[in-house]
């Protein structure tokens, strides 16, 4: 059938379909997406546990994704500088805020009262096509693979995490948890923090941050006490800044005790909704510690994402583990979690079988 298309259907709390879907319609100030690779990311395993957007299903996830143009609305082509045409090799932005809340007024919108994220609360690219607002695509440079263009927005996250963490040059940065906290200390690298200290679990991905310029990685199988260890790198002191990129009351507990006086911390890592940790009030008043959340990327945090993947800043390819068609979807989100070696699968409606990367 023309109109129809393959799709990894989330029908149900742990229900996944592949099946044939209709192709969607887009609006005069949208774009038709031809999808070429979704990376699989913590929140698409949430939403099949029902643990996040549960009330959305059914529903197709996936919005880590780089794809080519398959077709341009009346006026969409105006609404990006540069045009967009057939064949374009894109991206998007997932982030589609309302423009006129209080929030949107304030140039927040990420705060959005009515915040949407496209293959989060609405269907995304785990599938062959998906429309985007032609305001939010990107172009990718030629140089950049589309599985790097499937990493733009990861990256994007942990780049508006920097931005407002922002760190001083020379500041030591603690990151806790080895997932996208490869990332984060990478970042804090780029921004010439030292010492730049990893903690996390997993020896690998340890390795990698080592690689990509970390000066310490603590690996917690090995240190029983890893907020101990980061004030023993710091002659006592503890850390200027501290990256919580887990998720866990336990961690974010530690990332604080790692702070100096006067520290900032960066949450990052998301945490059940109704998670609490315990601070005593006496370390933000007499210790002067601070906190910045982030939960996004967007705006001008995609094209510096895309500035610094096409300049070699970051170099994600030794996190690319696998490319699986749609019908592994599910067996890919159970792998995730089984292999520690794994970093990111791509799904790719293009291909038929797994191929490592
Ligand atoms: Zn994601
Ligand atoms: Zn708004």
């Amino acid at each position: 059938m023309a109109n129809m298309m393959k799709a990894a259907v989330f029908e149900a709390v742990k229900v996944i379909k592949v099946k044939e879907v209709p192709i969607p319609e887009i609006g005069d100030e949208e774009v038709l997406i031809k999808v070429k690779n979704t990376g699989i990311c913590g929140t698409d395993w949430s939403i099949y546990n029902g643990w996040y957007s549960a009330d959305k299903l059914p529903m197709i996830p996936g919005h880590e994704f780089s794809g080519v143009i398959a077709k341009v609305g009346k006026h969409a082509a105006s609404l990006k500088a540069g045009g967009l045409k057939e064949g374009d090799r894109v991206t998007a932005d997932i982030n589609m805020a309302c423009g006129n809340c209080y929030y949107c007024m304030r140039g927040d919108q990420l705060l959005c009262d009515s915040f949407t994220q496209l293959g989060i609360h609405t269907d995304g690219t785990f599938a062959e096509y998906v429309k985007a607002r032609a305001s939010l695509v990107h172009h990718l440079p030629d140089s950049l693979s589309f599985e790097e263009g499937a990493f733009i927005e990861p990256l994007s996250c942990c780049i508006h995490a920097a931005k407002a963490m922002n760190a001083r040059i020379g500041g030591s940065v603690a990151i806790v948890g080895c997932g996208l906290g490869v990332l984060h200390a990478r970042m804090a690298v780029l921004r010439a923090c030292a010492p730049v200290i990893i903690i996390g679990d997993n020896k690998k991905r340890l390795r990698i941050a080592k690689e990509m310029g970390a000066d310490y990685t603590i690996d917690i199988h090995e240190v029983a006490d890893p907020v101990a260890e980061v004030l023993r790198l710091t002659g006592g002191r503890g850390v200027d800044y501290a990256i919580e990129a887990v998720g866990t009351t336990k961690t974010y507990e530690q990332a604080f005790a790692m702070l100096r006086k006067g520290g900032v911390l960066s949450a990052f890592g998301i945490t059940g909704e109704q998670d609490t940790m315990h601070i005593r009030p006496f370390e933000f008043v007499l210790g002067e510690k601070k906190i910045t959340g982030s939960c996004a990327g967007i705006g001008d945090d995609w094209p510096d994402a895309i500035t610094l993947l096409a300049a070699g800043r970051i170099n994600p390819k030794p996190l690319f583990s696998m490319k699986v068609p749609l019908e592994d979807l599910e067996w890919s989100l159970h792998e995730l979690r089984r292999d520690p070696n794994l970093f990111k699968i791509f799904v790719s409606p293009e291909v038929s079988k797994r191929e490592v990367l």
